[in-house]
């Protein structure tokens, strides 16, 4: 077990415990207790559930205003691109290579729904890199973006960009066909009322597409606290298929489909956490193994079977889920 000692919080960090968002009557129960691993800062978080719903959340949470210290500023989300050439280029995979790697790993997953190219929309846009490729395929894009400096970077590439919380942020002044959101559910404190806001914000027939980390898959129940995607206490909500497709539905989307991202990078990064607590946080194949997400490695390559496979099983711990407006 980890014998780290918990420091005291901060003054300005405040704490905050609310019901079930989706207004279930009062009754959890505790899942586990964890920190903040992916950058060490003091505090202790449980995960609950709720009985009725089933839905998990970080409770105690810091609040709106508090949550800022949590997201310190190497906060890798919101990094610049170190340099111009982390972005797609305009030049596409040649042909043969792209068959050889489909040979071998299968077609790659396709993260969003098969639209022909028109307006779209990116909720947490970080420094612009998916905006960017998708206006290379064609689409017209804008984006929304708390952090001030990834949204810099976005205005840089001249794409429109509302820097600010998601919650406060007006509409896309015409409605858009595609709003997607990777890895930003989860960090939403109220994440209902922006859900229902972004269903207006959709023609008829318009989609959602999120990502977000998947609380029923094996890596969690495997190693619970210890598991990477966990990212106490900056992600609130843990959903499921099952509760990510009551959230919605309240909300008024339906969902078409839920599938898995071929990525291990999560389960691999567990591993380093769990031997971090037992060889010690020196411990180099732990540090190499916590790192591995954010690795330039070609040995990512070997692992993308091992992915491919899990995913197909719907056990990667990261889940892409394609909503459509109700009603259309
Ligand atoms: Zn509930």
């Amino acid at each position: 077990m980890s014998t780290i000692e918990l420091e005291q919080l901060p003054n300005n960090v405040e704490m905050e415990s609310l019901p079930c968002p989706l207004g279930c009557p009062a009754g959890n129960e505790f899942v586990l207790k964890g920190r903040d691993r992916l950058h060490d800062l003091p505090g202790e978080f449980n995960v609950i559930r709720c009985k009725t719903c089933g839905l998990m959340r970080t409770d105690p949470r810091p609040t709106p205003e508090s949550i800022g210290f949590y997201y310190p500023e190497s906060y890798r989300p919101w990094a610049r691109p170190s340099k111009n050439n982390s972005l797609p280029k305009e030049k596409p995979i040649p042909a043969w290579k792209r068959t050889i790697k489909n040979l071998l790993f299968g077609k790659p997953l396709i993260a969003t729904p098969p639209l022909p190219s028109g307006k779209l929309l990116e909720i947490g846009c970080g420094s612009g890199s998916f905006l960017h490729s998708m206006a290379l395929k064609g689409w017209q894009v804008q984006g929304i973006e708390y952090s001030a400096q990834a949204g810099e970077a976005v205005r840089e590439l001249r794409y429109p960009i509302h820097v600010g919380p998601l919650e406060s942020a007006p509409g896309p002044e015409n409605p858009v066909d595609l709003i997607v959101g990777w890895q930003v559910l989860e960090h939403l404190h109220d994440p209902l009322p922006s859900l229902k806001k972004m269903a207006q914000w959709v023609k008829p027939n318009g989609y959602l597409v999120l990502s977000t980390p998947d609380a029923a898959s094996f890596d969690f129940k495997l190693f619970k606290h210890r598991w990477y995607a966990l990212q106490l206490p900056t992600h609130l909500y843990h959903f499921t298929p099952k509760t990510a497709d009551r959230m919605l539905k309240a909300a008024g989307w339906k969902v078409e489909k839920i599938f898995h991202e071929r990525n291990i990078g999560n389960l691999i990064a567990s591993l380093g956490y769990f031997l971090q607590d037992y060889l010690g946080k020196t411990n180099g194949l732990a540090n190499y193994l916590e790192k591995f997400p954010s690795r330039e490695t070609r040995l990512k390559i070997f692992l993308i079977p091992v992915a491919r496979i899990l995913a197909s099983l719907g056990q990667t711990g990261r889940m892409i889920i394609w909503a459509k407006r109700m009603g259309d």
